[in-house]
C-alpha cells in the first residue's frame, strides 16, 4: 500500500532521506528548514504536512494518497485551509491579546493566534501542523510567545519553520529546533520544476542555466526585468566605487548574506587584477569593468575584506539590511 503513496517534491536527497528514516514515534516537535531561497523548503514542508495529515495509514511519515478527505483540502484553492494546517509567511507579529476568536482565512496569523489555535483540540483528533515560512519576528514578545510554546509543545503538534538566514533566529529558539539543511538544487531539478510550472522546454533550459540552483533565481532571470542578485550587487558595487550613489539597493534580509559574499568575490578579483597575478578570476564577466578601476594594494584589499567580514557578522543581527549595505558602501567609496 505504501508504495502507492506519493511525495511530490523535488528530489531533495538530504531532507527526503532524513524524513524517510522517521516514524510518527520518532518525529520531533519542531524543525527548522534552513537553506537558500528558492530550493523548495516551503514546498517540502507543505508536502510533509499533507503526509502527516493524510488518512491513509503508513509506517513512516512521508507520503500521501492525494484522495482522502484530508488530501482533498490540500488540493483545494489557496483560500481553503485544512483545519489542522496553519501556514504563515514572513514576519510574525504578536497579535491582539483580547481577540478571543480564532483567525479566519485571509487574515494574518499572529504569534498569539498560533498559541491559541494549537492549544485547542485538533479538528480530526489527529495531528496539527504549523508552517512558518521565511520566519522572522516583529518584536521580542512575538519571539517569546513562540519560544514559550516550544518549551512546552502541546501533544501532536508539529512546527515547521523555514529560513534562508538561520543566524537571525534567537539562539534560544534555534536550540529547540531540529535543523534540516537544504542545499542548492541540481540544474536538472530546476529545469524539471520550471517545466512543471508550465514553462516551455527552452525557457526551462535557460532558467535552469541561469538560476544557480534556485527556482526563485531562475524565475527572476526569466522575467528579464529583474536582474539577478549577482548583477544587482555588481552594478551597485561599480556605482559605489566610482563615488556615485547607487540607484537601487539590493540589500534585503533574504539577499544580504549572499550579496556580501558576492562583494567579497568582486574585491578579491579586483585585487587579483591589480596584482596582475596569474590567478583565475571568479567573476570573469566583470574583468573588463574591474580592470578600469585604480589598482588595489594588498593592505587596502585586506582592510576592505575585513570590513565586509564585519558587515557579514552584523547581517546576522537585528541591524537593518539597508544599514549594513550603507556601511559597506562607505568602505568601498573611500578606496583611494
Ligand atoms: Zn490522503
Amino acid at each position: 500500500m505504501s508504495e502507492q503513496l506519493k511525495f511530490d517534491a523535488v528530489d531533495l536527497e538530504g531532507p527526503k532521506k532524513y524524513f524517510s528514516g522517521l516514524t510518527p514515534q520518532t518525529l520531533g516537535h519542531a524543525y527548522l528548514f534552513a537553506g537558500p531561497a528558492g530550493v523548495g523548503k516551503k514546498t517540502f514542508a507543505r508536502r510533509l504536512a499533507q503526509s502527516l495529515l493524510c488518512k491513509q495509514p503508513k509506517p513512516g511519515v512521508l507520503g500521501y494518497d492525494g484522495t482522502c478527505s484530508s488530501c482533498v483540502l490540500f488540493r483545494a484553492s489557496e483560500n481553503a485551509r485544512h483545519p489542522d494546517f496553519f501556514e504563515h509567511e514572513g514576519v510574525l507579529k504578536i497579535g491582539d491579546r483580547d481577540v478571543a476568536a480564532g483567525f479566519a482565512a485571509g487574515e494574518d496569523l499572529t504569534a498569539r493566534d498560533v498559541v491559541r489555535q494549537l492549544s485547542m483540540q485538533s479538528y480530526s483528533g489527529g495531528m496539527r501542523v504549523l508552517l512558518l515560512g521565511d520566519v522572522d519576528f516583529a518584536s521580542p514578545p512575538a519571539a517569546n510567545a513562540l519560544l514559550k510554546f516550544l518549551e512546552e509543545p502541546p501533544r501532536n503538534v508539529i512546527m515547521l519553520l523555514t529560513t534562508a538566514v538561520p543566524g537571525r533566529l534567537l539562539s534560544t529558539i534555534r536550540s529547540r529546533l531540529v535543523e534540516v539543511r537544504f542545499s542548492l538544487l541540481h540544474e536538472s531539478h530546476v529545469r524539471e520544476i520550471l517545466l512543471g510550472m508550465g514553462r516551455s522546454q527552452s525557457e526551462a533550459e535557460l532558467g535552469a542555466a541561469l538560476g544557480g540552483g534556485s527556482v526563485t533565481q531562475a524565475l527572476a532571470a526569466l522575467e528579464g526585468e529583474e536582474e539577478s542578485l549577482r548583477a544587482q550587487v555588481a552594478r551597485w558595487f561599480f556605482e559605489s566605487v566610482s563615488g556615485k550613489s547607487p540607484e537601487h539597493n539590493w540589500a534585503t534580509r533574504e539577499t544580504l548574506e549572499e550579496g556580501l559574499q558576492t562583494l567579497k568575490t568582486l574585491v578579491r578579483d579586483w585585487a587579483v587584477l591589480s596584482a596582475q597575478a596569474g590567478k583565475g578570476l571568479l567573476m570573469r564577466d566583470y574583468a573588463g569593468e574591474l580592470s578600469k578601476l585604480p589598482a588595489l594594494d594588498d593592505r587596502a584589499t585586506v582592510s576592505i575584506l575585513a570590513k565586509i567580514g564585519d558587515a557579514q557578522r552584523l547581517a546576522r543581527t537585528n541591524v537593518s539590511p539597508a544599514m549594513v549595505s550603507e556601511i559597506v558602501r562607505m568602505v568601498i567609496t573611500r578606496v583611494p
